[in-house]
C-alpha cells in the first residue's frame, strides 16, 4: 500500500460512520458554537496537508489536544488523489454552483450543507510548480486580513476586491462560503506533495485556527489577536498571459514569486517569444505535461503565466469594499 493509500485509510478510520455526514469528513471538538472547517485536497494531488489533518484529529481523539468548538476536516477529492490527479471529471474548486453533472459537482453539493454551518473555512492548497514561499489567494476584507494575520500561514497575499471573481462563471469552495457571509481563506502552502515543512506549516495553521476559535468562544475579539502581528504583503494580478496556442512554452525553472523585469524573456529557446509586460513576480507559470511528440494531453490552461505587482496602498486607502466577511 502506498503512503497515500495508508494515510487515506487512516483518515477514514477517523470518520465514524454517520448518516448525516458525507464521506471523507471527520469531526472533532466539544461542540461549542464556533465551527472551524479545514479543507484538504480540494485538488486531489495536493496531498501535503493530509498528514497534518490526521495528526490534528488523532491528537484530539487521544485527548492530547482539546478544542471547545466544533471541527470538521474535509478531504475534498480522494478519488482523484488515488489517481494522482488534480480532479476526475471537473475541477472541484470551480463547481460550487449549478451546472453539468460530474462526480465533483455532486461532491460540492454534498459538502455545501456542512460549509453552510461553518464560521471559518481554511482551504489548504498547493501549487503545481515550485513556489518561493507560501501565500494566501483570495479577496481582501478587514476580517479576512485579521484571520490571515492570526493564522500566520503566509505573509504574502494575492488579493482582489471582494466581489471580483477568481474565474468568471465558476465558484470556488472558499468563494461559496464567503457568499454565505462567512470567513473563508485559501492558502497555497508549498509545491504539491508531502514534505515535512508542509506538514509543519499546515499543522501550525490548523492549531492557530482552533486556538483563535477557542479564544472567540471565551469572549475575545479577533481584532485584538492581531495586535503586533506581521503586516501582510499584498499583491494584485497585473497581467494574465493567455495560453494562446499549444506551441507556447516557458523557459525551464520559473517558479511562483520569481521576480521578473519588464521585457524579460520568459519563453523557452526556439519558441514564440513571451516577455514579462511589467516588473513584478510570476504566479502560476504553466508547464503542461507533453507526450513524446510534444503534444499537450488535455485542454490548454487558460493562461501560461501571471504577473503580480505589489498593491501600492492598503485596500482601505484604495476604497475597496469592506463588507462582510
Ligand atoms: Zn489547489
Amino acid at each position: 500500500m502506498s503512503e497515500l493509500q495508508a494515510l487515506l485509510a487512516r483518515f477514514e478510520g477517523l470518520c465514524p460512520p454517520s448518516a448525516s455526514l458525507p464521506p471523507f469528513v471527520a469531526q472533532a471538538g466539544e461542540g461549542g458554537p464556533f465551527h472551524v472547517v479545514l479543507c484538504c485536497m480540494t485538488h486531489g494531488d495536493e496531498t501535503g496537508s493530509l498528514p497534518a489533518a490526521i495528526a490534528l484529529l488523532e491528537s484530539l481523539q487521544k485527548g492530547t489536544r482539546r478544542f471547545a468548538g466544533r471541527l470538521s476536516v474535509v478531504l475534498g477529492n480522494p478519488p482523484a488523489a488515488r489517481l494522482g490527479r488534480r480532479f476526475g471529471q471537473a475541477d472541484l474548486n470551480r463547481v460550487f454552483l449549478p451546472g453539468p453533472p460530474s462526480w465533483e459537482r455532486s461532491r460540492a453539493a454534498e459538502l455545501m450543507p456542512l460549509l453552510d454551518q461553518a464560521d471559518l473555512v481554511v482551504d489548504l492548497h498547493q501549487t503545481i510548480e515550485a513556489t518561493a514561499q507560501p501565500f494566501h489567494i483570495h479577496p481582501w476584507s478587514p476580517v479576512l486580513e485579521q484571520w490571515a494575520q492570526v493564522l500566520q500561514g503566509a505573509q504574502d497575499w494575492v488579493t482582489r476586491p471582494m466581489g471580483e471573481s477568481f474565474a468568471t462563471g465558476t465558484c470556488c469552495l472558499d468563494e461559496y462560503v464567503r457568499d454565505q457571509g462567512k470567513a473563508a481563506l485559501t492558502i497555497e502552502l508549498s509545491q504539491k506533495g508531502m514534505r515535512p515543512q508542509t506538514t509543519a506549516l499546515a499543522l501550525a495553521v490548523m492549531d492557530r485556527a482552533l486556538d483563535a476559535a477557542e479564544a472567540i468562544l471565551s469572549g475575545s475579539d479577533l481584532g485584538n489577536m492581531t495586535s503586533g502581528a506581521t503586516k501582510m504583503r499584498l499583491w494584485r494580478t497585473s497581467h494574465k498571459q493567455p495560453y494562446a496556442s499549444a506551441e507556447l512554452r516557458l523557459r525551464a525553472g520559473l517558479r511562483n514569486f520569481e521576480p521578473v523585469q519588464a521585457g524579460e524573456l520568459l519563453s523557452a529557446p526556439g519558441t514564440s517569444e513571451l516577455r514579462a509586460p511589467c516588473p513584478g513576480v510570476l504566479l502560476f507559470p504553466k508547464y503542461p505535461p507533453r507526450d513524446a511528440a510534444g503534444q499537450i494531453d488535455g485542454p490548454l490552461p487558460v493562461d501560461i503565466f501571471r504577473v503580480l505587482t505589489p498593491l501600492r496602498q492598503h485596500p482601505l486607502a484604495l476604497g475597496w469594499p469592506t463588507g462582510a466577511p
